[in-house]
């Protein structure tokens, strides 16, 4: 089923067309989310990911798609590709750190984790870290 819907609280907006439910989903959360046209947050990005990548049981999948996506992202330091001026960003030290933090925040979603809250507290704790 398709929804018409194309305004979400928010900012969200719906996919048009895009419709992937997992097992156990309801419509509701099976809605694919548009990311918002601003500088998004941690948070905003992590329920866009949940929107379209979420699969609670496969954490040790999604976990091994991190170790691979480290993997693309030391073959790419390894070569030095940057994104140029023609926004090409395959095989980049760019694509590959997004795909890094995708599967990082596809995890947090799993573990029910609120990264913006993990940022905060642990950089309190770096900040006040004397042995740097
Ligand atoms: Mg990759």
């Amino acid at each position: 089923m398709l929804s018409l819907l194309t305004s979400l609280p928010g900012g969200w907006k719906r996919i048009k067309g895009y419709h992937r439910l997992n097992p156990g989903q309801t419509e509701d959360q099976g809605i694919c989310m548009e990311l918002p046209n601003h500088n998004i947050t941690i948070r905003e990005l992590q329920e866009y990911i949940k929107s379209k990548d979420y699969k609670p049981g496969l954490e040790h999948g999604y976990f091994l798609k991190l170790v691979e996506e480290i993997g693309e992202l030391a073959e790419v330091i390894g070569k030095g590709k940057r994104l140029g001026d023609d926004s090409d960003i395959k095989g980049t030290i760019e694509e590959e750190l997004y795909d890094v933090l995708y599967y990082v925040l596809a995890l947090a979603n799993l573990y029910n984790v609120d990264l913006e809250k993990s940022c905060l507290l642990k950089e309190e704790i770096n900040n006040n870290r004397t042995d740097h």
